[in-house]
């Protein structure tokens, strides 16, 4: 006989039911880490061990917030989910891939095809238009010109700075830098998008801003999230959260 299913009472439960994302059939592993450690050299003689024993996943259009205190590991998390950094340790996997059985030619390919990176101090390049600054990635990879163009205005667009293409970078605030980034870290539609502190520089109204359109984009892309942050507010509209706590991932 078969069990019949469970009432569901909690509130989020129902609205995590109801939520299309999650009864989306793909909850294919985009990011997996499994059993990660990471220690770092130090001037003494035993290595900092910064994460411990990590395990957790991030399955495909889910958005995850990573907290902790400062020092807790949370770029170091995202480094090794990016093939940026090395596990002492484990296995980090994207896409159901081993990113330590790659050669480092191979994980920078692997990132640039299914990763898109934010940062909290947006990198851009201030001498160049806005434009050029989203196009970078898809320079770097050596995709069409035109195709990529057309998407990098459509991206714009969607980020209301489609009337800022041909200004130059330094001319912006710092949201608009980071809408810019954002364009930038989705031009060539990663799996997975990275975000270490993107409202850390930015202040708490175009923190909000920023943080609204990095979410909506990354849904309506279906691109998985990762995106450290500080606010409490802010990791409360992921889908899940990691705390990180003495080199522990506790899900919060
Ligand atoms: P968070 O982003 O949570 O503030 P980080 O991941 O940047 O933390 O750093 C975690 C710890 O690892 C810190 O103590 C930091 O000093 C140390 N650390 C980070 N990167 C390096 C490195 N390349 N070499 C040595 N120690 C590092
Ligand atoms: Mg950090």
């Amino acid at each position: 006989m078969q069990a019949s299913p469970k009432p569901l009472s909690d509130p989020r439960e129902v609205a995590r039911e109801a939520d299309p994302r999650h009864s989306f059939p793909s909850m294919d592993s985009i990011l997996t880490f499994r059993n990660v450690s990471k220690a770092y050299p130090t001037a003494g003689s035993a290595p900092r061990e910064v994460l411990r024993d990590v395990s957790a996943e991030v399955g495909g259009g889910r958005a995850v917030a990573v907290v902790g205190r400062s020092g807790s590991g949370k770029s170091t998390l995202l480094h090794l989910a990016a093939g940026i950094d090395q596990p002492s340790a484990g296995e980090v996997e994207l896409l159901g891939r081993s990113l330590g059985g790659l050669s480092d030619r191979e994980r920078t390919l692997a990132r640039r095809e299914s990763v898109g990176l934010v940062f909290q101090f947006f990198h851009l390049l201030p001498q160049l238009p806005v434009i050029e600054n989203v196009l970078l990635p898809a320079v770097i990879a050596g995709d069409r010109r035109a195709l990529a163009e057309q998407r990098a205005l459509a991206l714009l667009e969607r980020v209301e700075l489609g009337g800022r293409a041909d200004d130059l970078a330094e001319k912006l605030s710092g949201g608009e830098m980071q809408r810019v980034a954002i364009c930038r870290a989705l031009l060539r539609r990663p799996r997975l998008l990275l975000a270490d502190e993107p409202t850390g520089n930015l202040d708490e109204q175009s923190g909000e801003r920023v943080m609204e359109l990095l979410l909506r984009l990354a849904r309506d892309e279906g691109s998985a999230l990762v995106y450290v942050t500080h606010s409490r507010e802010l990791a409360a509209r992921a889908d899940e959260t990691w705390r990180l706590h003495d080199g522990r991932l506790e899900l919060a």
